[in-house]
């Protein structure tokens, strides 16, 4: 026993929001895998114990509903960090950099938020990229509608179908969609939000954030974090 109060005795659970390629997806065989779910692996490895995944809505994640109600010991939904969302929720140590990008279909592309005027653009409910897109659209006066989606699945799906002419998130999930879908979507014009990815946990769970930014160290001391992002990420 690692003294670390746990919810669930010999597991860390871990909430997330599926489908996140390359952080948190379903593989062919129905199992969570990614890069997130590889450095929480060490985690729970440091801590004698199974990571176990439960899959909720982003909401109840970055709000601190679910760590802070004891549904989960740990976030870990290639989440930024925000100011507002410290407030809520204890982050690591940040663990990725990102940015946010505007996916278009190949052939339709544009440079600038203001070539799509009088167009949709669609974005992930209560991400980062909506909340970038909506101050774009506010503060330019840009005449974009901006349509919601409850997941990065249906957000792709939204533009695959033309039901918005372009998408925003974070260029990783991105970059990851193309290596699957290949010549189907392009990354039109990237905005560099500067966004850095933090686990998170239970306001004032000290011990267990203390353990996960060890672990996180450790990783990126004895190369593991390197090679879980040449996995997951690439080169
Ligand atoms: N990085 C983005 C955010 O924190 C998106 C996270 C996600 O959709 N899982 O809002």
């Amino acid at each position: 026993d690692s003294g670390v109060p746990l919810i669930k005795a010999g597991a860390l659970t871990t909430c997330t929001h599926l489908p996140y390629a390359p952080f948190q997806a379903k593989d062919a065989s129905g199992k969570v895998v990614g890069f997130d779910v590889a450095l929480i692996d060490l985690v729970a490895t440091k801590l004698a114990v199974t990571q176990e995944i439960i899959d909720t809505p982003f909401e109840g994640i970055k709000s601190g509903a679910d760590l802070n109600s004891g549904k989960c010991d740990v976030a870990a939904a290639g989440m930024t960090i925000t100011d507002e969302r410290k407030k809520v929720l204890d982050f690591s140590d940040p663990y990725f950099d990102a940015t946010q990008a505007l996916a278009v279909q190949t052939g339709k592309e544009v440079k600038t938020l203001e070539e799509l005027a009088g167009k949709r653009v669609g974005t992930q409910g209560g991400t980062t990229g909506e909340d970038y897109i909506k101050k774009q659209v506010e503060e330019k006066k840009l005449d974009i509608e901006v349509v919601s989606y409850k997941d990065l699945a249906a957000l792709q799906q939204a533009l695959a179908t033309n039901q918005v002419a372009a998408a925003v998130n974070d260029l990783p999930v991105w970059n990851e969609y193309i290596k699957a879908n290949p010549g189907k979507v392009v990354v039109a014009a990237g905005f560099d939000t500067g966004e850095q990815y933090g686990f998170a946990v239970k306001k004032g769970n000290a011990e267990l954030l203390k353990t996960v930014n060890e672990a996180l160290a450790a990783a990126r001391a004895d190369g593991k974090y390197d090679e879980i992002y040449k996995t997951w990420i690439g080169e």
